[in-house]
């Protein structure tokens, strides 16, 4: 079976967190073995660290995200608290295993109503983390790639790897941002771009940067609806649909989930989705994309400090064998 990564999701997300144990189970049957679940706020963090020491394949990262830290805009959480740096700082003293993420620069309709410099600000002091404790970092970015590209030339490179999620950025930007040592993760947020230009924005990408990953339970791929995984019990979702938390093996519909609503939850599982568009666009097997975007999130998450043995045999396994391409 092909093996997959979740380079990004968010499986302590109060909408899906009492289902997780089920959630990482089906994921696990379709084939992923890690997952690096994010934390955005003081508030969830102890749940990713619970998380990562329940289920092995849990990768925790820690990081507070643009639009988690404002109380008159937030999305899930309050305010960031004035010792949110020193707490995150704890955090990677008790928890090795961490990565940084989800840290970020958003100008778009959420992150247009906090303040830029101020997000700036806690992003360069996050990054700046990262740069010292050599870890990856997984940075959200929404209409604002030529303030994060300026702002990591000033800090970087980042040997340790910056993961761009869900990057949505333009072809021209990826060879800049590849020199500072990023890596360019793809979720079904990608199906939003039109093909001819996600096309020429994942040509770019060299093979050794191709991340995959869900951002459950957001970004559900815009997949026929018969190739999705649903979360049980997702309100959101029409009475048809409720029981299925698997793909049905017999192909009855032709409707793609852009007809759900917004809010339907998308579920780890469906990094298949993503894996298979991604594969399409690039013209090449899903075998082969699995294969490569595995082997390139196990080397960017072979940190010192990250447990997982398996993580540490691809470390021992890269290391021979030399990078890929
Ligand atoms: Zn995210």
């Amino acid at each position: 079976m092909m093996k997959l990564f979740d380079a990004h999701c968010h499986l302590q997300d109060p909408r899906i967190l009492s289902k997780t144990p089920q959630l990482i189970k089906t994921a696990q049957e379709a084939g992923v073995v890690f997952f690096a679940v994010n934390g955005v706020s003081e508030q969830d963090w102890p749940l990713v660290r619970e998380m990562s020491e329940t289920h092995p394949s849990v990768i925790p990262c820690f990081g507070l995200h643009p639009w988690n830290w404002d109380l008159s805009t937030c999305r899930f959480v309050a305010e960031r608290s004035p010792n949110w740096f020193k707490t995150l700082k704890q955090y990677f003293d008790a928890t090795p295993s961490a990565a940084v993420g989800e840290i970020g620069v958003d100008k778009g309709s959420q992150g247009r109503k906090i303040d830029f410099s101020e997000q700036v600000e806690v992003l360069r002091q996050q990054l700046e983390l990262a740069k010292e404790l050599n870890k990856p970092a997984s940075v959200h970015c929404v209409r604002a790639f030529g303030d994060l590209l300026q702002l990591m030339k000033s800090i970087g490179p980042f040997p340790a790897g910056v993961i761009l999620h869900s990057y949505l950025g333009s072809a021209e930007m990826v060879p800049e941002f590849s020199k500072l040592g990023a890596y360019f993760s793809f979720s079904g947020f990608l199906m939003s771009l039109k093909a001819n230009k996600a096309k020429k924005m994942l040509k770019m990408v060299s093979s050794d940067r191709i991340l995959l990953e869900t951002d459950a339970p957001d970004a559900l791929p815009k997949s026929n609806i018969d190739s999705l995984f649903f979360i049980d019990g997702d309100t959101s979702l029409p009475e048809d649909l409720h029981g299925q938390t698997t793909p049905p093996s017999t192909s009855g519909s032709s409707l793609d989930a852009s007809v759900l609503p917004k809010e339907t939850l998308n579920h780890p599982a469906n990094i298949c989705s993503v894996l298979d568009y991604v594969a399409s666009m690039l013209g090449i097997s899903k075998e082969e994309l699995a294969e490569l975007s595995y082997q390139n999130a196990a080397r960017l998450f072979s940190y010192e400090g990250l447990g997982p043995p398996m993580l540490i045999c691809e470390k021992v396994f890269l290391s021979t064998k030399g990078r890929l391409n």
